[in-house]
């Protein structure tokens, strides 16, 4: 069989992997980006120093530098893949990126931004959430000029309940993370090409030579578009990960699944892994796993498994002497999700109170096992 791939990240790279070692098929992967493969949730910790760059990053046999502008190229090919991932999200007033005004998703980014960094450039990041925060992070790591413009009143105040918001907020500013909460950016202010600020809604100019845009991310589905692929936020896959286009799949950042996006790297290994099973025909059934998320916010951890959203009912503990939170999401008194701040959590054992519908006056008694390594965290008593 022979299969194309568009994609070498966490997803091609995954089906291609099981594709050729476990079913030996012979498989091409293209990606625009350059033909290695790397880890880009590991991309803060190159510009920050702490983590080499060959140590993320990895040669695959079966990769090419390539752009694939249509599927009509793949033409002769058993099987084609989708990995395309996600793009960045850009508000309307930040039409393009250039050399003053750039996205850190890329392993580029990384170049270019150590290329500001050195060259003393004032910085400013635009946005709150995860990525915002660990470009902020890179920065202040790195003693460069720079501050944070955060939209809402909070650090990931969209995704976070207000108080686990606070505590991040709190946190980060405590350790000298300069950043503008509320601050509404309406546009970039250039002279020529050249960026001298940006403009908040209430008409102050933040002066800066350079912008890191850290605004969401989407799915990328132009290609699939463009082959009259039905998509909706992102690909529509069914629940082997199938588009409407025979012989044709969509996996990780980019497909839609039944369950619902899950733009994680996590997801994007377990989609890939599954394809390849099915594309081979000895797959069973896909068993999405419950959402769940961890981030570091200057060393304070946040972790979530199952559902944390709004329309869950909430029981919530917080340490202010340790600056820790968990939360406990339930419907009716039986646990859904939890969110901790400052707790290391253990995925599985949530998963397993989750499944087992256990009552949040159950988990509370026993939230201790939930907990990576005790002996080294002051005791939680729920
Ligand atoms: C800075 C950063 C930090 C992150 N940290 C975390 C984290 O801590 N934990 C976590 O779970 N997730 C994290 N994520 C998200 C995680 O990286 C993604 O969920 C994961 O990489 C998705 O893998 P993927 O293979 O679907 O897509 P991607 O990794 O985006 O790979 C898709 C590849 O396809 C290429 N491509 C697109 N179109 C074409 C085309 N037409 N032709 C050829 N090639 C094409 C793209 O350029 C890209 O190289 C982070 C993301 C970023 C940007």
């Amino acid at each position: 069989m022979r299969i194309a791939i568009i994609g070498n990240g966490r997803a091609g790279s995954t089906t291609a992997r099981v594709l050729r070692e476990t079913y030996g098929c012979d498989v091409d992967v293209f990606s625009d980006e350059g033909a290695l493969h790397y880890s880009r949730p590991a991309l803060m910790y190159v510009s920050m120093g702490t983590v080499d760059a060959s140590v993320v990053v990895a040669a695959l046999p079966d990769a090419q530098h390539r752009t694939i502008g249509s599927l009509d190229e793949l033409d002769g090919y058993d099987a084609i893949v989708i990995a395309t991932g996600s793009i960045p999200a850009l508000p309307n007033w930040c039409a393009m990126v250039d050399e003053h005004v750039q996205c850190y998703t890329q392993w580029s980014d990384v170049a270019h931004l150590e290329h500001v960094i050195v060259s003393k450039k004032r910085c400013v990041v635009i946005g709150g959430g995860l990525l915002g925060a660990e470009v902020a992070e890179v920065l202040h790591h790195r003693s460069a000029h720079y501050q944070w413009l955060l939209h809402d009143g909070g650090v990931f105040a969209d995704v976070l309940p207000r108080e686990e918001s606070e505590l991040i907020t709190r946190h980060m500013q405590g350790d000298g993370i300069r950043m503008a909460l509320n601050a509404d950016v309406v546009s970039i202010v250039r002279e020529g090409i050249r960026v001298t600020g940006v403009q908040l809604h209430s008409g102050e100019i933040v002066p800066c030579d350079h912008v890191i845009m850290a605004t969401g991310a989407r799915p990328s589905i132009a290609l699939a578009q463009r082959a009259g692929i039905p998509t909706d936020v992102g690909i529509v896959v069914d629940a082997s990960f199938r588009t409407s286009r025979p012989n044709t799949y969509a996996v990780g950042d980019c497909a839609q699944p039944p369950w619902g996006l899950r733009a994680t790297w996590h997801d994007a290994r377990a989609q890939g892994e599954h394809v390849a099973h099915v594309i081979a025909g000895t797959a069973s059934a896909y068993l999405p796993q419950l959402p769940s998320m961890q981030a570091k916010f200057l060393r304070k951890e946040w972790y979530s498994v199952g559902a944390i959203d709004a329309s869950t009912s909430s029981w919530y503990w917080e340490d202010p002497v340790h600056q820790r939170s968990v939360r406990l999401h339930h419907i009716d008194g039986t646990l859904v999700g939890v969110q901790t701040v400052g707790v290391r959590l253990n995925r599985e054992v949530c998963e397993e109170w989750i499944r087992q519908a256990r009552t949040v006056d159950d988990v509370r008694g026993m939230f201790a096992h939930a907990v990576v390594d005790p002996e080294f965290t002051p005791k939680v008593t729920l």
